[in-house]
């Protein structure tokens, strides 16, 4: 008889919990929910070693309706957890799902963190520049001078850009993408999932209740995707001597958003080395068994963790 392995396809129904999400009708989220679904199915993931990790705000709902581990955490704080399970645990798959309020304001320190340690977590950044579930105050990313539907006068803080902030801390993947258009957000969410290393997915999300500057038809009178543009662009660092030219044109890319606003993958560098890979230089067994896998103790209670085994040289 024959003993060939059966690997279950599994489809975007699959990872669908059946809560109903209560967003406001047409809001971008439900493009976003759909697409994390289809990248999921498509990429296979294994529900029970997948871990979306979210803060707070309209979009931190999400591990709610997806069938997958999900940690609904606190304010700002959805990126440290995510470290602490992705370093307990580097087999998982660990993505964090929040809005631009929450991971650009409360959580920004996090977020800088993150891109500066490279580990291997995705970020999915709901950006709607507004903090919609607390009735639609300014968010970060927000343009000066803008008036929106909640605040009284145009806004008086200057927009912060979060593909240029990923760039600049770090992050070995970058991209944008917008809500409305399922097949593009797909594509690149599956590439940051993919990526060795810290990613940011930053997607444009009109926020109908509350944003009403950047609306649909605002976004789309000035999206464009890059590599339709430049069939030429290519984003993907394969040897570090090319890393800085690299760089430096996603920086270029990035520095346009106004009249005209790119979407697409602007850098992709698998050459640094992964925090988890740091680690394991001076813990070799942490690739090997993950932390929370190893025994810490005999069955009859003698320890086997001790401050010597990790920093003999710190002992006086
Ligand atoms: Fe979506 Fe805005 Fe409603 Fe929140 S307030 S659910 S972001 S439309
Ligand atoms: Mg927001």
């Amino acid at each position: 008889m024959s003993s060939v392995k059966v690997t279950m396809r599994r489809t975007p129904a699959d990872y669908k919990t059946g809560s109903m999400p209560d967003w406001c009708p047409a809001c971008g989220d439900f493009g976003i929910l759909q697409a994390l679904l289809n990248a999921f199915a498509e990429l296979n993931l294994d529900p029970a070693n997948t871990v979306l990790v979210s803060g707070i705000g309209c979009s931190a709902k999400i591990p709610h309706y997806l069938k997958i581990v999900g940690v609904h955490t606190l304010h700002g704080r959805a990126i440290p957890f995510a470290m602490g399970i992705k370093l307990a645990n580097p087999t998982l798959e660990v993505i964090v799902d929040g809005g631009d309020g929450d991971l650009l304001a409360i959580g920004a320190g996090h977020f800088v963190a993150l891109g500066r340690r490279n580990l291997d977590i995705a970020v999915i950044m709901h950006d709607n520049a507004v903090y919609g579930l607390t009735k639609g105050q300014a968010g970060p990313t927000l343009p000066r001078g803008i008036k929106v539907k909640a605040i009284p006068r145009p806004n008086v803080h200057d927009a912060v850009n979060p593909v240029l902030l990923a760039l600049a801390s770090g992050y070995t993947f970058v991209a944008r993408t917008y809500s409305y258009d399922i097949k593009h957000q797909v594509e690149v969410i599956k590439q940051a999932i993919q990526h060795r290393g810290a990613a940011l997915v930053h997607i444009l999300q009109p926020c109908p209740t509350y944003n009403t500057f950047q609306t649909r038809e605002w976004y789309e009178q000035r999206i464009y995707r890059i590599e339709e543009e430049d069939p030429s662009w290519d984003p993907v660092v394969r040897d570090p001597g090319d890393a800085w030219e690299k760089y430096n044109r996603a920086v270029n890319k990035a520095l346009e958003f106004g009249d005209r606003i790119p979407i697409g993958v602007f850098y992709r560098n698998e050459t640094v080395p992964t925090f988890e890979e740091r680690m394991a230089e001076s813990i070799p067994s942490m690739l090997k068994v993950p932390p929370v896998m190893q025994p810490i103790a005999t069955k009859d209670g003698k320890p086997l963790i001790t401050i010597e085994r990790y920093l003999p040289d710190r002992i006086v």
